[in-house]
């Protein structure tokens, strides 16, 4: 018997564990659940248990709808927010065929094919994700917006406040979930907070961001508010991001770290860097997927707009942050575009893609951006060469369209099926008559 498997076991008898949560997600990144019995636990490690797949967006057509799914014994973790009698347990789930092969369309199987990739160049992908969110008060709308819990700003220490105690309890829950957290702080949007998950490999830091959410969305219904990662719920205010660092290993060893090259960034962090910035705009429809992911690229307030690097360049798409000295292995790039609304198995798997892309193919890396590019003219960025995210989804969907590394690396059924759903967003959208259009031109036309 497989130890980590013989763990979960013995926990759930030890514990008293009456149900145990199978998780997985389906294209668009939304969490899925099914609960067994504890008796069951042994035949779903084994065999896999068969659900209907017909209900999960993307995961399946409609004439192969059964599929099975498969817990990954390493995820196991009690769910705090159920209460120690009669614990309530969770894993993440591989999702299969019912022939037992990996289902091309599971997300985590996408993450864990360019994994494997990477893997038999030698490198392992590290990843620390930066969530940002809102806190409202409901989900209510008054007079069309949504109401922020506070009016506080940047790194605001809230007297009394629901932020102070809703992070607390949400890094506390985290903590107990296993996942470890670097930071938290209330961020420039009134309402908005950020906590940043510590370095893990990517295919953990995915299952991290999954449960942060339901986490986060848990530790909301407790306190009384209402929490959202919708990448711009206010007009006016900063969108939320899920600005992602990155770091390519070699065993132990960064392989983006060269001691007194520029920024102690080695040749591979620099092809790395030129693969995102050749392929940023093909990806965007998957780390930008919503209508109103435009919104926040396109609103300033620190969301990347054009396709450029910097140093300490906050308006650069990718930065390259601060050395720190004495943390000698510490080279990292920060991808700024990614929201908080992405599906993190597909948009890691299209990162890393593209960084390794850079690698494979040698991409030389342009000069850096030391300008603040929001403010120069389109001419002036024309001359430099620094080309513009796609400014909407229907843009961003043409260009995925076109790109054969978005195909290859999310499968033709992820692809055609992410393609389908998100012209069908766009469309929608465009058959909206929003209030902005009817205060403008109404009494005028
Ligand atoms: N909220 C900003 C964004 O949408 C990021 C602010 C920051 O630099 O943390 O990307
Ligand atoms: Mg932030
Ligand atoms: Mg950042």
């Amino acid at each position: 018997m497989d130890k980590q498997r013989d763990f979960v076991l013995r926990t759930i008898e030890e514990r008293g564990v009456k149900f145990v949560r199978l998780w997985f997600t389906d294209v668009l990144g939304t969490l899925k659940s099914v609960a067994i019995a504890p008796a069951e636990v042994e035949g779903a490690f084994n065999e896999g248990i068969g659900i209907d797949g017909s209900a999960i967006e993307g995961l399946t057509r409609s004439y192969e709808a059964d599929v099975l799914v498969q817990p990954d014994p390493a995820t196991f973790q009690i769910l705090p927010w159920r209460g120690e009698v009669d614990a309530t347990a969770r894993m993440f789930c591989d999702v299969l065929t019912p022939d037992g092969q990996p289902a091309v369309a599971d997300p985590r199987n996408v993450l864990k094919r360019v994994l494997a990739k990477a893997a038999d160049q030698g490198f392992s992908f590290y990843t620390h994700p930066e969530i940002e969110f809102y806190l409202l008060k409901s989900s209510e709308l008054v007079d069309g917006r949504p109401v922020p819990v506070d009016q506080a700003g940047y790194f605001d220490n809230v007297p009394g406040g629901t932020a102070h105690d809703f992070r607390r309890q949400s890094v506390r829950m985290l903590e107990d979930l296993g996942i470890s957290v670097e930071f938290s702080h209330h961020e420039v949007g009134p309402g908005q907070n950020e906590i940043d998950l510590r370095y893990a490999d990517a295919l953990t830091t995915a299952d991290n961001i999954m449960t942060f959410r339901a986490v986060i969305k848990e530790v909301a219904i407790e306190q009384g508010v209402y929490a959202t990662f919708m990448p711009k719920p206010l007009a006016g205010h900063p969108g939320s991001g899920m600005h992602t660092h990155m770091s390519l290993f070699e065993g132990d060893t960064n392989a983006f770290h060269e001691p007194g090259a520029q920024y102690q960034l080695s040749r591979i962090g620099r092809q790395f860097i030129a693969g995102l910035l050749t392929h940023a705009p093909e990806i965007t429809a998957v780390t930008n997927q919503f209508v109103n992911s435009y919104k926040r690229l396109w609103g300033g307030d620190e969301a990347p707009s054009y396709v450029v690097w910097g140093h300490n360049n906050r308006s650069a798409l990718v930065r390259v942050p601060l050395y720190k000295p004495g943390k000698g292995t510490s080279a990292r790039v920060e991808y700024r575009a990614i929201d908080s609304a992405a599906n993190p198995y597909l948009a890691y798997a299209l990162l890393l893609a593209a960084g390794l892309k850079g690698i494979e193919e040698g991409y030389e890396l342009p000069p850096e951006a030391v300008e603040d590019v929001w403010s120069m003219t389109d001419a002036e960025r024309r001359a430099l060469g620094y080309k513009p995210l796609p400014a909407s989804l229907d843009r961003a969907v043409a260009l995925m369209e076109e790109s054969e590394l978005v195909a290859e690396t999310l499968g033709e059924r992820v692809f055609n099926y992410v393609l389908l759903n998100k012209r069908k967003d766009w469309a929608d959208y465009r058959d909206q008559v929003t209030p902005y259009e009817l205060e403008k031109n109404l009494s005028l036309l």
